[in-house]
């Protein structure tokens, strides 16, 4: 296995802070259940899963909650055994509501008020969720099937489901498997604890991910600034067969883009969309979701839980935590010791693309990478001013874009010339407002025209199909 420093460097990106060294050296942490959890239907791209259970079921760890609901979609499962207390409309972290269903983990069978009750396996069974799998004699097939019914999405951010990228269309072959370990966003360290303690499931993870995809090459990305997990990964794969390198990448935001990891590794470039990875042979997965496809396929192990990273300066013990999908940060702050001061700002996910939250009340999903506690020191206050035309976001844009123009053309009400400036193209990465010295919004103007364009899109298809129909 072969370790080389990239070859290619992708034009713009920022360095923002990166406060790493808070959680870093944190091993990860499993916390205990909570006694009551929320489980959104919708923790993946995509339609969200079709609940199946309702109020009064008491339901066991690992049971189908949430049915996939249409070909981007995933299943949901129970994280924890548990009383159905209700199913309802509730936030997430992005902003938008989802059934979710609210389980009350400290109840017991015999509290369920319905007889009728769906009865799951004896509490504490020795049998695993699902039957465990031998990866070298499972057909494709079956392992395909397997990572469909363990509910397995993309745990980077996207939450694309995975069982969708390992099954390009039949005209398209995958050359480039490209294991996404960058964690370019400040303060996340979930993924650098999984590469350095869990290395050896990355390697279960590629082997199975490899037999499915038919043999392609592998490529490791991974920011200089890891040496340790470099190590580890150096170590488990040290004897894998055929074209495997991990790929050495210089630290730059946004090197964990996917676009930007296929340039890095291979030098490939990904057309505009609706273009794929998958156009330009290649597949690229984030390690702790290849770490995911791993447990489903041996242990058995449905995506039920997943390691997120409660740093910032108002936490009082920055640790990366092993929660179960559906912990509500309150939670997830009461296990790192709670508040060290009461923070100025909560974000989901990172400093860069993560979301600021109003309420603690809401609860992680299988793509919760992060929650951060940031004191008044740390969150600049600020009125956005006009553009003085400095340039420095079209400096800074990764994608090559004119983030000014089209931050003014969507204040401007023009959505049709933030459109014809490629504003699809744009990855909300957040370089672009990052520099700006008149502080302006630039990623949210660019967030709110591709929801506008994808509305408008989705109206004339539906449109389209109706008169179809008739
Ligand atoms: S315009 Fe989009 S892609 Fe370009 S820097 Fe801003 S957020 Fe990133
Ligand atoms: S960085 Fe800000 S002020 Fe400078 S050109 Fe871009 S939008 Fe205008």
């Amino acid at each position: 296995m072969k370790t080389a420093r990239s070859k290619f460097i992708f034009k713009g990106g920022v360095h923002p802070d990166y406060n790493k060294e808070l959680a870093r050296d944190k091993a990860i942490e499993r916390m205990p259940v909570p006694a009551e959890l929320v489980i959104s239907m919708s923790q993946h791209l995509g339609a969200p899963a079709k609940c199946v259970v309702k109020a009064g079921d008491f339901v066991r760890r690992g049971q189908v909650l949430g049915e996939r609901n249409g070909f981007i979609s995933v299943c949901v499962r129970a994280s924890a055994d548990g009383l159905v207390k209700a199913v309802e409309k509730r936030r997430g972290a992005a902003g938008g509501m989802a059934d979710a269903v609210i389980l009350d983990t400290t109840a017991t069978p015999e509290s369920a008020p319905d007889a009728n009750s769906p009865t799951p396996p004896p509490i504490n069974s020795p049998t695993p969720i699902l039957p465990p799998l031998d990866w070298k004699a499972a057909s494709r097939e079956d392992l395909l099937k397997r990572v469909d019914e363990a509910g397995i999405c993309g745990m980077g951010g996207a939450g694309f489901p995975t069982v969708v990228k390992l099954s390009p269309p039949p005209n398209k072959r995958c050359e480039y498997l490209i294991l996404n370990g960058a964690e370019c966003e400040p303060y996340l360290t979930a993924d650098f604890r999984v590469m350095l303690e869990r290395a050896d499931r990355i390697r279960v993870g590629v082997e199975i991910m490899r037999k499915v995809l038919g043999q392609p090459a592998v490529r490791i990305a991974v920011e200089e600034n890891k040496p340790e997990a470099i190590a580890a990964l150096e170590k488990a794969f040290a004897d894998i067969e055929g074209n495997a390198e991990i790929v050495v990448l210089p630290v730059l935001y946004p090197q964990g883009s996917e676009k930007h990891q296929i340039f890095a590794t291979v030098g490939r470039v990904v057309p505009e969309p609706p273009a794929l990875p998958i156009d330009v042979g290649c597949v690229v997965e984030n390690v702790g979701t290849v770490a995911a496809i791993a447990d489903a396929v041996e242990l058995g192990e449905p995506l039920l839980e997943r390691v997120t990273t409660v740093s910032g300066d108002a936490v009082a013990e920055p640790k990366n935590v092993l929660a179960p999908a559906g912990t509500k940060y309150a939670d997830l702050i009461a296990f790192c010791g709670g508040e060290k001061e009461p923070p100025a700002k909560v974000i989901s996910g990172g400093t860069m693309m993560g979301f600021a939250v109003a309420s603690t009340e809401i609860a992680t999903t299988k793509t919760t990478s992060g929650l951060l506690l940031l004191s008044p020191r740390r969150v600049f206050q600020y009125t956005s001013g006009p553009c003085i035309n400095c340039g420095r976001c079209v400096r800074a844009c990764p994608m090559g874009l004119e983030p000014a123009f089209i931050s003014r053309a969507v204040d401007a009400g023009d959505v049709k010339a933030a459109e014809d400036a490629h504003v699809m193209d744009c990855i909300e990465c957040g370089a672009c407002s990052f520099g700006c010295p008149a502080y302006r919004t630039i990623t949210q103007s660019c967030r709110r025209a591709k929801a506008t364009i994808r509305a408008r899109i989705a109206a004339e298809k539906a449109k389209a199909a109706a008169a179809a129909a008739k």
